[in-house]
């Protein structure tokens, strides 16, 4: 039996931290006042690390904006985005279909991936992921389409793995785990779009910022969508100076969508 998803899961696996006895040092050693009050921002460190960073440019430490929210606020308003690069967070992300993978992947200037492999890994009890819109209509003719198309996918994936590892010559291969590569990359040639794949994204915050500003819009793909907002509202958690000025809204259709205060910065 097929193990069918609906919901992506997420692992928030690693986060900014400041070392505050370096900043101490760094300030102490150019003769600046110690550690601003301004730079502490609660639990969250995250803000702290772009004030030092946007401070390190005029070397403003102690000097000016009343607190940290006005300082973040006005960086955010200005589009001064580089400081935000400063400060990565990192997701495993599974449950989510390759569809999806191939759209998250396009997003190139601060991130990285690393995802799992169909070439190494077998995919013949690989579950699958339903389009939002077939599982908003579930136990309907479109859902029985979608899961004849992926039981007979599955079928003919298998039946190729066994056929190309009778048929495909050991003389072409150095090692059998070369020759085993071959056939599962020849056979995930059928594979569906739905099938479900793991991967661990880890971007920046001016990145993650203009992927949940693309990909939380209304006009982007529903499964993409979900995944963009559950990421913002974990970021929000996580360091609401830098992201908090999104809205999420309900559309007629039962899906959400995410919008800046601040775009693209
Ligand atoms: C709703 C929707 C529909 C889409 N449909 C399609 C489609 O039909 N076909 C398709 O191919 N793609 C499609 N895309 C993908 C889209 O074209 C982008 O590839 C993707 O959204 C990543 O955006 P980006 O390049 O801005 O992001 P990133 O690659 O993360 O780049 C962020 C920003 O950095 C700058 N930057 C990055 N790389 C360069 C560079 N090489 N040169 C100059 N500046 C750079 C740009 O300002 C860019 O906006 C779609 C995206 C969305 C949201």
């Amino acid at each position: 039996m097929k193990k069918y998803l609906n919901d992506p899961k997420i692992y928030l696996i690693s986060k900014p931290s400041v070392n505050w006895e370096s900043i101490a040092a760094l300030l102490n050693d150019e003769e600046l006042p110690p550690v601003p009050e301004s730079i502490r921002a609660g639990n969250d460190d995250s803000g702290s690390i772009i004030e030092v960073s946007a401070r390190l440019c005029y070397m403003s430490f102690g000097r000016g904006r009343k607190d940290i929210e006005d300082f973040v606020n006005n960086l955010l308003a200005k589009g001064d985005g580089s400081v935000f690069e400063h400060v990565n967070y990192g997701f495993v992300i599974t449950g989510v279909s390759r569809s999806l993978t191939h759209e998250l992947v396009r997003h190139r200037a601060g991130f990285a991936y690393s995802q799992r492999s169909q070439r190494f890994v077998d995919e013949s009890s690989s579950p699958f992921v339903i389009p939002p819109a077939i599982a908003k209509n579930a136990n309907t003719k479109s859902e029985k389409i979608l899961r004849e198309a992926i039981e007979n996918s599955t079928e003919a994936y298998n039946s190729l793995v066994i056929e190309l590892e009778k048929t495909l010559p050991e003389k072409l291969f150095e090692t059998q785990w070369d020759r085993r590569k071959a056939v599962r990359q020849a056979a995930r040639a059928i594979l569906p779009n739905a099938t479900e794949t793991k991967i661990f994204v880890t971007g920046n915050v001016r990145a993650w910022r203009h992927f949940i500003e693309q990909r939380g819009a209304g006009y982007a793909d529903w499964e993409i969508r979900k995944l963009a907002i559950n990421i913002l509202n974990i970021l929000a958690k996580e360091a609401p100076l830098l992201f908090g000025d999104f809205t999420i809204n309900d559309l007629p259709d039962g899906t959400k969508t995410a919008k800046p205060k601040y775009s693209k910065i």
